[in-house]
């Protein structure tokens, strides 16, 4: 480091050296803690002559040294005011601290990572105690980042910032013998957006080209999952359009938000979606205010194929006498989760002769299904039981009358067996009357800005589609 030094700095420090011996020996009194005067020491004075290089670099006017000067030193020469003793050397030099940045790798922890930069083990151990309740530090993930302050001469933390993400960070501030804890999050800038794409291959093929990002098409695909099968029901011309928010943060765009309206045209038939929020939270509803969203799920299985369809009059593959097949059988392998199709109580779960283990759900306003030949029931699924739409309850099996592993599944309207495949699900709860009222004028208003936002072609294409 003194290598690096200009040779004129050099001198200065060796007389700013001088200068301290010398008052050191003249201030005996002024004993430091430290019994012995270390190297240290001396280089906390050459710290301190960075202040008196600062007053140095104004040479006094008029006093320049003839080029004959012995000094060895190449440019132009300058007598410098020395400052007096007094000005150098202050009883307690000012802490200085070190702040460093490392970004978490795979296995790394709280204390791997500061230890390995000279924490010592308690101040570890106080920030993480500032930490147990919400235990943050314990979870950091690969690729955030640890910003760390350290006093130089102590080696004590002082504070310790966790970025989580672009927008949330987590802070301990030494305070006293303890850290405090502090949470921060970013605003981003948000914009609404608007895009559309014709359909020719698929949703994703098609949405990617026309720059709408992978999640916010599946996000898409789940808001009118519920009325068109993406995989089945595509056909060549449909058409999507979406005004959607972006999220930015320094100008850069960091992701999308949510969707404010879209519309989908398949095979002739329009489906609108309004993002609308209520007491129960934010859903996506038609622009008359009925819900996106089913009281149920089409298929409460992730299956393989179906192995037996609903029918009223089938030769039954064990007794080979007609028996009615009033369900639908959905093969999967043996343990798949089985999940409740809609909102209810459970009515019965357990054995029934010819079903196996079998659960019922009574779901109100006359709607009942049932699953039966399961392997075994999940954690809390009983009767009496309220569960929630997708909840698991049990899984595939093949008790009871049953060829393989499958889920027979049953659909009844009050008493009636209807085909679950093709049965027409009903809506779910509909929108609160209070809610109703501020939502029509709102959503007559987002389809206007959608359909004026339709790029001059793309409106022509659909004027022709409706005619
Ligand atoms: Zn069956």
């Amino acid at each position: 480091m003194i290598k690096s030094l200009p040779t004129k700095h050099l001198l200065l420090i060796a007389a700013v050296s001088i200068l301290l011996a010398i008052v050191l020996i003249a201030v005996p009194e002024e004993k430091s803690t430290n019994n012995t005067i270390s190297v240290e020491a001396s280089f906390e004075v050459i710290d301190q002559s960075k202040l008196v290089f600062q007053d140095l670099k104004k040479p006094i006017p008029n006093s320049k040294v003839a080029s004959s000067t012995s000094l060895p030193l190449n440019e132009t020469n300058y007598i410098y005011e020395i400052p007096t003793p007094d000005t150098l050397v202050k009883k307690n030099s000012p802490p200085t601290f070190k702040t460093q940045s490392v970004e978490v790798k795979a296995g790394d922890s709280l204390s791997k990572v500061l230890s390995s930069e000279g924490v010592t083990a308690q101040d570890i151990y106080k920030v993480s105690l500032a930490d147990k309740t919400q235990k943050t530090l314990l979870q950091m993930r690969p690729g955030q980042t640890l910003n760390f302050t350290t006093n130089e001469t102590s080696s004590e933390l002082t504070q310790l910032t966790l970025t989580l993400n672009r927008l949330d960070s987590v802070t301990f501030e030494r305070n006293g013998d303890k850290f405090d804890r502090k949470e921060a999050s970013r605003t981003p800038e948000i914009t609404q957006t608007y895009k559309e794409a014709e359909i020719n291959n698929s949703l994703f093929v098609d949405g990617l080209k026309s720059g709408i990002d992978q999640p916010l098409l599946i996000e898409l695909a789940n808001i009118f999952g519920w009325d068109i099968d993406f995989a089945l029901d595509i056909r060549k011309g449909d058409s999507l359009s979406v005004l959607y928010e972006e999220k930015f943060l320094d100008g850069e765009k960091i992701g999308h938000g949510n969707i404010i309206a879209t519309q989908f045209i398949n095979n002739g038939r329009t489906f609108q979606a309004i993002r609308y929020e209520t007491k129960k939270g934010a859903n996506y509803y038609t622009p008359d205010g009925l819900a996106m969203r089913k009281a149920f799920i089409r298929t409460p299985v992730d299956f393989t194929r179906i192995s037996s369809k609903f029918n009223p009059n089938r030769l039954h593959p064990v007794f080979k006498t007609t028996r009615p097949h009033r369900g639908v059988d959905y093969a999967a392998a043996s343990g798949t989760p089985v999940k409740a199709a809609g909102d209810g109580k459970i009515s019965f779960a357990g054995k029934q002769n010819g079903y196996g283990n079998v659960v019922i759900i009574d779901h109100g306003k006359g709607y009942q299904t049932l699953y039966a030949h399961l392997r075994g029931f999940a954690r809390g699924t009983k009767r009496g039981a309220r569960v929630q739409q997708g909840k698991i309850i049990a899984y595939v099996g093949q008790t009871g009358w049953a060829t393989g592993p499958h889920l027979h599944y049953e659909f009844r309207i009050n008493g009636t067996h209807k085909n679950p495949v093709t049965v027409k699900l009903p809506n779910d709860d509909p929108m609160p009357k209070s809610d109703l009222k501020n939502f029509l004028p709102y959503a007559q208003e987002v389809v206007t800005t959608l359909t004026e936002s339709h790029s001059p072609s793309f409106a022509q294409k659909l004027a022709l589609l409706k005619n």
